[in-house]
Order: structure tokens, then C-alpha cells, then sequence
């Protein structure tokens, strides 16, 4: 009954949301294509290791014109009384200054112990009030589920969880994984709210394997592209790139009959003074999501839908990524240039392999009865602010689809 009785709330808070996003559209806005969200889905702030306040974080999140964004600390939903003690360190002293400036000291809860600056940090419900705007900016509530096995480091991504979910261990890497996956589908099931796990930085100390994602059951989404500058997306001499592994995972999939695993590009942005490639800075990695309503849980079912490209700042004016073929239109900049690339796989073939190059604004793949999947990669001949690790270049990358049948 209980258990009814939440869920039922849930929902109806939900489609409240919704209702009321929807009811403030005139006729032609409701006529209208949908719409392009801008947002990152994996961030940290004091609540765990990050070094930021989570409404200055917000905020600036905000003024670079991103419309949802996801606060994932490790291993705690921000819903419990936490107190910080600012770092001795000036930059940290200012952080603190400007914060209490801007916020005020009716908002800021703070005290001085032994000299030192104490501060009580606002909870999801608390900051996301203050920063949420209706139908324009949303704070998605997030945890990033920590574990370990061994000496790997095992992390996931929760996105639209509504309670916390402890780290489970497990036997291996892989049942680290499926454990804690696992968790999250339950509290789907046992809620009916849409969220979605996926898997961070694979090649994080080289800590997750192809094999690992490969046995997998229900993981969607795993991060091609992660702006912490430890990750090494691009793999090494030994270590194949999470953009080699995506191709090879879904090849697997599809064998399997599993669906098809999507690519996020997200920030993992931990450091909010120090600005350069030794630090995981925020605004180099995120989502577009294309939907109808600003609300968790359309972004979540368009995410699943595959309505979204990731990028480090190529953009996109349209996406048409179904019925047997993909095109795109690139929103271009004043002299800059852009290659377009088909990826994917032939039947009968064991590795993904470039179909198509276009060197224009827009292009268009179709997938004839031969391909098993495929996907289209956009390289600007941008650079990208402040990039890491090799990827010097702006890029997207758009969501694999199979011929329909
Ligand atoms: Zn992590
Ligand atoms: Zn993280």
C-alpha cells in the first residue's frame, strides 16, 4: 500500500511537471519540432570530491546555456546535513568570499572553529529550488555509485535515482557491475520513475574491460568521451580507446540480441579554480537531447530512445537518425570546417570501420541490408578550449541505429 501510495505520488508529481511546462506553450510551440537540451549528466561538488559549492556550480552551468544538469557525488543523494572546512588555500579562501558575496548571509549557514571556516552545505532540495527555473533550467537528482574490486575502480552513473543506492561489491568486475546496474533497475521497477545508470570512464586506471561491459545485462549508456583528465579515452599502447570499445560492445550486442549501448559525452568536473589539462574543468563534454518537455523523465526516455548527440562543441541544427538512415546538419561556425564520418559494420565483418567521409555542414548515411549498425563522428577543425589528453578538436557523435526491419 505504501509503496503504491509513493509511486502514485511520484507520478503524479511528475506529470504535474509536465502539464505545467506544457500548458505555458502557445498552439505553434506545441506544433513545433522538439527541442534541443543542452546538459551534463555527471558532475561533482563539495558533497564529495569536488571543490565548489553546488549553486555556484549550478549557476555557471546556467549562464553557459545548459538547460539540465546532474550533481552525481560519490555514493550520497546531498539529502543529509553535511559541514566542509575551507581549505587553507587562498584560492579556496576567495571561493569561499565570493560564494558568501553572491549568495548572501541570509543563504550561506557558515562558522568560525578554531579559525577555521566552517560551512553547511545546501542539500539537492535546497539548491536545486534555488537554481531550477521552470521549463528552462532543471537539476536532475544523481549519484555517481563508487566501488571498487581490488584495485579497480568501479564507477556508475545513476541518473533520476530518488533514493540512494549503496555500493554492492561482488565477485569480480564484471559482478561489481551487474550488482550495482542491478540496483538501479529495481528501484525503476519498484518507483516507475525512468532513470538510468551508465557506466563512467572505463579505461579509469584501466579498471573496466571490453569483456566486463560485454557481459553485461541492461546497461544502455556508457561515456565515449569523459573530460576528467585521467580517464584516458583514447586508450594507450596496450589499451584500446572507449571509442574502439563502443563499436566492438555493440557488435557483441547485437550478436546477443541485446539493445544497442549509446555514448554520453559528460564533464566529471571536480575542479572549479584551477583551470588546464591537469584538472577535470567543467564545460568540455555534454549532451543534446532532443524532447518536447523539460522534465527528468522525458529527458530520460529520449536518452533511451537514442533522441541525442554527444559533443566537446560541435552543433547540430537537425538529427534525423532512424529509418534506415542518418542525417545531419551541422549548425557551422564562421571559418571553420567539418568532417563528417559514417562509422560502422558489414555483415560478416568483425570490426567497425569508416563508411562514408564528408567534408561539408551536412551529410546523410543510408543503411542498406549489408550494415549491422551504424553511427555518424563530426571532427571540427575547431580546437577545443581547454582540451585533454589528444582530442584537441571539437566533435560529436551521434547514436548507432540497425537497419529496421
Ligand atoms: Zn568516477
Ligand atoms: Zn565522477
Amino acid at each position: 500500500m505504501k509503496i503504491f501510495k509513493i509511486k502514485y505520488t511520484l507520478g503524479l508529481l511528475i506529470l504535474m511537471i509536465a502539464v505545467s511546462c506544457g500548458e505555458k506553450k502557445s498552439k505553434a510551440e506545441k506544433e513545433a519540432p522538439k527541442k534541443w537540451y543542452k546538459g551534463n549528466l555527471h558532475t561533482h561538488s563539495y558533497w564529495s570530491d569536488g571543490d565548489e559549492f553546488p549553486e555556484v556550480i549550478l549557476d555557471w552551468y546556467k549562464s553557459k546555456d545548459y538547460q539540465f544538469m546532474a550533481l552525481s557525488d560519490h555514493n550520497t543523494m546531498a539529502d543529509d546535513e553535511k559541514w566542509i572546512t575551507i581549505r587553507e588555500d587562498s584560492i579556496y579562501q576567495k571561493g569561499f568570499q565570493n560564494y558568501l558575496n553572491t549568495y548572501g548571509k541570509d543563504w550561506v549557514t557558515h562558522k568560525i572553529d578554531s579559525g577555521r571556516t566552517m560551512v553547511k552545505l545546501k542539500t539537492y532540495e535546497e539548491y536545486s529550488h534555488k537554481v531550477e527555473k521552470e521549463c528552462e533550467f532543471l537539476v536532475i537528482k544523481s549519484e555517481e555509485i563508487t566501488d571498487k574490486f581490488e584495485d579497480k575502480h568501479i564507477h556508475m552513473n545513476a541518473t533520476n535515482i530518488q533514493k540512494k543506492i549503496e555500493p554492492m561489491g561482488g565477485t569480480s568486475v564484471a559482478n561489481v557491475m551487474q550488482n550495482n546496474l542491478d540496483q538501479v533497475l529495481k528501484q525503476r521497477e519498484d518507483t516507475g520513475v525512468p532513470m538510468i545508470p551508465h557506466i563512467n570512464h572505463p579505461n579509469f586506471y584501466y579498471s573496466i574491460s571490453l569483456d566486463d561491459m560485454i557481459s553485461l545485462n541492461g546497461e544502455r549508456f556508457f561515456e565515449v568521451y569523459n573530460g576528467h583528465q585521467m580517464v584516458q579515452n583514447m586508450g594507450d599502447s596496450t589499451h584500446i580507446s572507449t571509442e574502439n570499445m563502443w563499436d566492438l560492445i555493440n557488435i557483441s550486442y547485437l550478436e546477443n540480441n541485446k539493445p544497442l549501448m549509446f555514448g554520453l559525452a559528460t564533464d566529471d568536473s571536480h575542479h572549479y579554480h584551477k583551470k588546464g589539462k591537469s584538472w577535470s574543468n567543467a564545460g568540455r563534454g555534454w549532451v543534446m537531447v532532443q524532447t518536447d518537455t523539460l522534465t527528468a523523465e522525458a529527458l530520460v526516455l529520449a536518452l533511451e530512445a537514442g533522441d541525442f548527440y554527444s559533443s566537446t562543441g560541435v552543433k547540430l541544427k537537425t538529427l534525423k537518425n532512424k529509418n534506415n538512415s542518418i542525417s545531419v546538419e551541422i549548425q557551422p561556425e564562421t571559418g571553420v570546417t567539418y568532417e563528417i564520418t559514417f562509422i560502422g559494420i558489414k555483415k560478416g565483418e568483425s570490426e567497425a570501420k569508416t563508411l562514408k567521409v564528408v567534408n561539408d555542414t551536412q551529410a546523410e548515411f543510408n543503411l542498406t541490408e549489408d550494415i549491422l549498425f551504424a553511427r555518424c563522428k563530426i571532427t571540427s577543425s575547431k580546437l577545443q578550449d581547454n582540451p585533454i589528453e589528444n582530442l584537441l578538436y571539437e566533435m560529436a557523435w551521434t547514436q548507432p541505429i540497425v537497419p529496421s526491419k
